[in-house]
């Protein structure tokens, strides 16, 4: 394949951002921000590892690469606005294959008006994609790990499990799911909402703590103990869930709900007297959102997640385990 012709492809005609100066086409991009702080990530994505032509289409890789990317500019509260990518092609993809995968981004990209400014091309073992991703957020209203504080409130937005479960009927057989059912849990894992209007509408609130549900709630909420350093309880059963996750197996929707990655769901902490608005912002962005749990500081557990289900407490072990307290 000609790198060049590759590169023109898929190089887009219009811009959506208009502070960006140059695109693709030179030696690197350049954009003007004279009033907002910058907020920039980067993650690599391998075929086999992370996603699979098994279980996604071209074009839900491309969507699903961009939509975890975005997932972290939302857990900073942020906006995004412009993206580049790395690509390691080997030749078992095609031209129209990887073409597809471009238009999977540029279907996510375009609800955000986000601009693909750059990347690079080469040739490769195993088909790789590396996206790194730029946004904008106001002064001083980055939404840290850190910024947890003792008395707060845990939230949660929409369902939990939900892409593990879609994974799942990817990978097996033998289910007696509805039609409907089954595409839910199969576009949540495909097509992940990231929920960046949700976090935007929270920005008049001063302080928030915000992780992104990439790894699973444990271990997201690990996170944010171990970085504020306090400690977080979550109900077990006020956990949110699908009402169809109940078809699959206790031990299933456990182990998802728990551990299950990759809902790009954002877990959150506020002061109690925020809750009014972070439901607030929830209905502006027309999501779920639910409290499930509180921030304690216990010098002995600094750090922890602490599991309450119905009277017995547990710590919840980000690798999966959880032991009686
Ligand atoms: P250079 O030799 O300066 O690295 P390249 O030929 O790699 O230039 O890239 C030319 C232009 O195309 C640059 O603007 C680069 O950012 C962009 N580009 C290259 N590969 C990709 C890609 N896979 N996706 C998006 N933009 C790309
Ligand atoms: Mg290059």
């Amino acid at each position: 394949m000609d790198e060049f012709a590759f590169i023109r492809s898929i190089a887009p005609k219009h811009h959506q951002q208009s502070s960006l100066i140059k695109g693709i086409g030179d030696d690197a991009a350049i954009f003007r921000q004279p009033y907002q702080d910058i907020v920039t990530a980067v993650d690599t994505f391998v075929e086999g590892i992370h996603f699979s032509k098994q279980t996604m289409e071209p074009h839900h890789v491309g969507y699903r690469v961009l939509a975890a990317n975005i997932s972290d500019i939302a857990a900073m509260g942020a906006v995004p606005a412009f993206y580049l990518i790395s690509i390691v092609i080997p030749d078992s993809w095609t031209k129209a294959e990887l073409s597809e995968i471009y238009k999977g981004m540029q279907m996510l990209a375009s609800q955000y008006q986000m601009d693909l400014i750059g990347g690079d091309t080469v040739s490769g073992k195993e088909l790789t994609i590396s996206v790194t991703i730029i946004g904008y957020v106001e002064h001083n209203k980055v939404r840290y790990r850190n910024n947890a504080r003792e008395n707060d409130l845990v939230f949660v937005t929409g369902t939990l499990g939900d892409s593990s479960a879609g994974l799942y009927l990817l990978t097996s057989q033998g289910h007696s799911l509805s039609d409907c059912t089954r595409d839910y849990f199969i576009e949540r894992h495909r097509l992940p909402s990231p929920r960046v209007d949700f976090s935007r509408e929270m920005l008049p609130l001063s302080r928030v703590a915000l992780n992104d549900i990439s790894d699973g709630i444990a271990n997201e909420a690990a996170e944010i103990a171990e970085a504020s350093r306090v400690t977080i309880h979550l109900d077990y059963n006020s956990l949110p869930v699908h009402p169809q996750l109940k078809q699959f197996t206790a031990e299933q929707q456990r182990k998802w709900k728990l551990f299950g990655g990759e809902d790009f769901e954002i877990l959150g902490t506020a002061a109690e007297s925020d809750w009014p608005a972070i439901r607030a912002a929830a209905e502006k962005a027309q999501i779920k959102v639910t409290r499930i749990g509180y921030v304690t500081h216990q010098p002995h557990n600094t750090g922890k997640v602490i599991l309450q289900e119905g009277n017995e407490q547990s710590i919840l072990d980000k690798s999966g385990y959880t032991h009686l307290k």
